[in-house]
């Protein structure tokens, strides 16, 4: 049987995962999907904290550009991915797998603060970590958040799930010659301004050498597959 090379792992999950076929909110049938990949791996022995996105509920830019001011819509954007944050938790504890839910704008209520040590406590009992409200920082997106909790857990590899099957020369939707890299550097990503995750996220990777790995959620046991070596989507690396 295979075995994972990596003990802990950093999964962004993108908002626009969740929408499933439709452009909003979310799908109760793929976010049942997410829970029970997420269990699959969980089985095989890893440790494995989440940063879900926002963008299927609410985009801070997206508003800003309609005139809202950029620091209050991208508080509501933090907002959103709590609401996902939740949904996910809600879909993981139904199929009894421990979840812990951290914000890092602070809401007792409904989910824990973020405290470094104390994921990473939950992590090491095979608890799995969300890790939701972003960065806690306006002008901040949830892939660099991925790239920061990453650091901060000592994560051995993000691994960026989307709607797209790796990152392309260009946009494939638009351009059906388009290109899909199996190995891309951090460098090249930055200078060819391709747009796999803001360039915040990729030079923190870059500065500290966490690979990226960047699939389709959409193909059922894809997050399995990463973990266990096959080749799937696109690698950023060094
Ligand atoms: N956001 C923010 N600071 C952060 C993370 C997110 O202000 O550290 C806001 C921002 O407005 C963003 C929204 O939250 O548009 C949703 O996050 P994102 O767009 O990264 O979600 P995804 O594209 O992964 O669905």
């Amino acid at each position: 049987m295979k075995k994972t090379q990596y003990k802990r792992i950093l999964l962004k999950i993108s908002g626009e995962v969740l929408t499933g076929q439709g452009d909003y909110g979310i799908d109760p049938g793929v976010i049942q999907q997410i829970a029970h990949e997420v269990e699959e791996v969980k089985n095989l022995g890893v440790e494995l904290a989440i940063v879900i996105g926002g963008g299927n509920i609410f985009r801070g830019i997206a508003a800003s550009a309609k005139g809202m001011d950029r620091a209050s819509a991208d508080y509501m954007g933090m907002l959103a991915t709590v609401i996902n944050g939740i949904a996910l938790q809600d879909a993981l504890e139904k199929i009894d797998v421990h979840t812990r839910v951290q914000t890092a704008i602070e809401m007792r209520q409904v989910a824990e603060p973020y405290i470094r040590r104390r994921a990473i406590r939950h992590l090491e009992k095979g608890r799995v970590v969300i890790f939701a409200g972003g960065t806690g920082s306006p002008y901040f997106t949830t892939d660099t958040t991925a790239s920061l909790r990453a650091m901060e857990i000592g994560a051995d590899v993000i691994l960026k799930a989307t709607k797209v099957d790796g990152v392309y020369d260009k946009d494939p939707i638009l351009d059906k010659k388009a290109r899909k890299y199996d190995e891309i550097t951090y460098l090249d990503v930055l200078k060819k301004q391709l747009k796999v995750m803001d360039a915040t996220a990729v030079s923190l990777c870059m500065d500290h050498q966490i690979p990226i790995i960047v699939f389709s959620l959409m193909e059922k046991g894809n997050i399995k597959r990463v973990i266990l070596g096959d080749r799937v989507g696109t690698r950023v690396r060094g």
